[in-house]
């Protein structure tokens, strides 16, 4: 299982997020910061677990290429 967090608040809409794994972020037109698809907000930190394993790389990608750190994934 893969688990996604994105703390969205601190997003500067750089849009990489949406490049590497547009399968699971989008950029919104509202705000202009990263959405992570079909996640929960938990005070300000949404997160999904997602039970497909191919995500990952994308994902992580993601994460690395982010400049301010706000995703975080993991493999559990
Ligand atoms: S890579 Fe990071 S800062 Fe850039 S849009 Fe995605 S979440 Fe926001």
């Amino acid at each position: 299982m893969v688990v996604i967090t994105l703390q969205r608040d601190k997003c500067i809409g750089c849009n990489y997020c949406v490049e590497l794994a547009p399968r699971q972020f989008q950029m919104s037109k509202k705000d202009g910061k990263a959405v992570l698809l079909h996640s929960k907000d938990k005070k300000g930190f949404h997160t999904i677990k997602i039970f497909d394993d191919f995500i990952f790389d994308d994902c992580d990608k993601a994460a690395k290429a982010c400049p301010v750190k706000i995703i975080n994934v993991k493999n559990v």
